[in-house]
C-alpha cells in the first residue's frame, strides 16, 4: 500500500534582507508566533493561524513572504538565513492548481486582514509605480551628506534636522511618500549591528536640489536616539549607508485635479513637503487644492516654518496649529478640522479627494473621530466614506 501524500502546507515567513528589526510585527502579533534573535525576526509555523494582524503594520513589507513547504522550516533554520530561500520544487505536490490555491488563500486572508483598518491599502489610481528594496543591508547605498541644517529654533529643546544626502552615480529612484532605511554604523551592547531605521523622503522624485540624485529627510534628534542622533550630528561630506526605498501605497496622485489633505504632526510633516515640492515644480497651476494640517508644539517647533510661510496660498491651503503656546488655548490637527467640517466634508464627497495622515500614533485616533463628526454633521456617514477611499487609493495613514 502506498503511504499517504503529505499535503505542503503554506509558511508565512520574514525577508531577512528586508526586515529594518522594527518588531512591530513582534508586538502586533496576538498569539506571540513572532520572535527574534539578534540576527532575525521569524514566525513560528507551528503557531501562526494567519490572521494576519502584522501584515498591515509592516513599514517594509518583509513580513509578507510565503513559501509552499512540505517540511515548514525551524525557527532554527529562518534565524540562521541572510536572505530567503527560493521556493522549493515540490515534485508531485508542486502542482499548478495548489500554487493558484495558495494565491488566492492569501489574498482573501489578507483583505480580511485589511476590513477592520478601513479597507486594504491601496496607491491612487494615478500614482506612479514605485522601485522598492532595490537596496538592503547586505547591499546598501552609499549616499555622501551634503547639507544638515537645523530647521527648528535654536532656542527650542526640538532639534529637527533637514538632511540631503547624495547618491553620485548609483541609481536610488524615489517617488514623493517613500521611505528609506538608514543603517547607523557600530554596534549594540551584545555586539550585533544597530538596526536600521526608516525615515520619510521629504523631497521631490526630481531631487532635493533638480536632477541633483540627491533626497532629503527630516530627523528629529531622540534623547538616547542611535540613528537620530548619529544623523543629526553628520557633517558635510559624511557617508551614509541607505536602504530601500520603501512604500508602495503612501504615494502622491499624478492627477492636478486631485484634492490632497495633508494632516501631519512634527517630523511626520517630511512626505508632505515632497508633495509641495512636486506640485510646485511639475504642477503649479494644478486645479486640485493641497491643504496642509499641521501640527507643533510653538511656532519654534514646526519643521519648516520659516519655507512654509514662503508656499503661496494659490499653491497651498495651510492650516498650522500648535499645543504649547503661552496663553493659547492648546490645538491640535483635528480640533481645526472641525472648524473647517463645512469645507472639509464638501471635498469629502468628491472622488479627487485623497487623505494622508502622517506623525504621532496618538493623532490617527482624534483625526478619525474629527472625519466621522464633521460626516455626521453633514449628513455623511465616514464608516461609510472611508473603506471606499481605502480601497480606492484615496486614504492613507503612515504613523509611529
Ligand atoms: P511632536 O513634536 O512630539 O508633536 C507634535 C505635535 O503633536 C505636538 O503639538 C503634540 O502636542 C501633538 N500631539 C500629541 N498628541 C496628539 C494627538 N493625540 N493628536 C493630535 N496631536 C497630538 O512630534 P514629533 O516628535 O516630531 O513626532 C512626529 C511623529 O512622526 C513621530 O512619531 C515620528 O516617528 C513620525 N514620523 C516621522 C517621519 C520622519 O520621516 N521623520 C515620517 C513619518 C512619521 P502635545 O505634545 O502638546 O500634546
Amino acid at each position: 500500500m502506498n503511504a499517504p501524500q503529505k499535503t505542503p502546507i503554506k509558511q508565512h515567513l520574514i525577508d531577512p534582507e528586508i526586515c529594518i528589526r522594527c518588531y512591530t510585527c513582534e508586538e502586533m502579533c496576538p498569539i506571540d508566533a513572532i520572535t527574534h534573535d539578534d540576527n532575525n525576526v521569524v514566525v513560528d509555523a507551528a503557531k501562526c493561524n494567519y490572521c494576519m494582524d502584522c501584515i498591515a503594520p509592516c513599514p517594509t513589507g518583509s513580513i509578507d513572504n510565503w513559501r509552499m513547504v512540505m517540511e515548514p522550516y525551524s525557527l532554527q533554520d529562518q534565524f540562521s538565513w541572510d536572505e530567503l530561500p527560493e521556493q522549493q520544487d515540490l515534485g508531485e505536490a508542486d502542482t499548478g492548481a495548489l500554487a493558484e490555491a495558495m494565491e488566492d488563500e492569501i489574498s482573501s486572508l489578507l483583505a480580511r486582514a485589511h476590513e477592520g483598518t478601513g479597507g486594504k491599502p491601496a496607491a491612487p489610481a494615478s500614482a506612479d509605480k514605485p522601485s522598492i528594496n532595490l537596496y538592503s543591508r547586505t547591499r546598501p547605498a552609499v549616499a555622501r551628506v551634503q547639507g544638515n541644517y537645523r530647521i527648528t529654533d535654536e532656542g527650542t529643546g526640538s532639534d529637527v534636522r533637514h538632511i540631503i544626502l547624495s547618491f553620485g552615480e548609483q541609481v536610488f529612484p524615489v517617488l514623493e511618500g517613500q521611505s528609506v532605511g538608514i543603517v547607523p554604523p557600530g554596534t549594540k551592547p551584545d555586539g550585533r549591528p544597530h538596526d536600521i531605521r526608516l525615515y520619510s523622503v521629504a523631497s521631490a522624485r526630481d531631487g532635493e536640489k533638480r536632477n541633483a540624485n540627491n533626497l532629503a529627510l527630516t530627523v528629529k534628534r531622540e534623547e538616547g536616539g542611535v540613528c537620530s542622533n548619529y544623523l543629526c550630528d553628520l557633517k558635510k561630506g559624511d557617508e551614509v549607508q541607505v536602504t530601500g526605498p520603501f512604500g508602495g501605497t503612501f504615494l502622491m496622485p499624478n492627477d492636478p485635479s486631485a484634492n490632497i489633505v495633508m494632516i501631519c504632526t512634527g517630523t511626520g510633516s517630511a512626505p508632505f513637503r515632497a508633495f509641495t515640492e512636486r506640485r510646485r515644480r511639475a504642477m503649479p497651476g494644478a486645479p486640485g487644492k493641497l491643504i496642509l494640517y499641521f501640527g507643533a508644539r510653538t511656532p519654534g517647533e514646526l519643521p519648516y516654518f520659516g519655507p512654509l510661510k514662503k508656499v503661496p496660498p494659490a499653491l497651498m491651503e495651510q492650516h498650522l496649529v500648535y499645543s504649547r503656546v503661552p496663553d493659547s488655548p492648546k490645538e491640535y490637527v483635528q480640533d481645526r478640522m472641525r472648524v473647517n467640517g463645512e469645507a472639509l466634508s464638501g471635498l469629502l464627497t468628491s472622488d479627487r479627494t485623497h487623505i494622508y495622515i502622517c506623525g504621532l500614533k496618538g493623532m490617527e485616533t482624534g483625526v478619525d473621530e474629527a472625519l466621522a463628526d464633521i460626516c455626521r454633521k453633514h449628513g455623511l456617514d465616514w464608516a461609510t466614506i472611508k473603506p471606499v477611499m481605502r480601497a480606492s487609493g484615496r486614504y492613507h495613514v503612515e504613523t509611529y
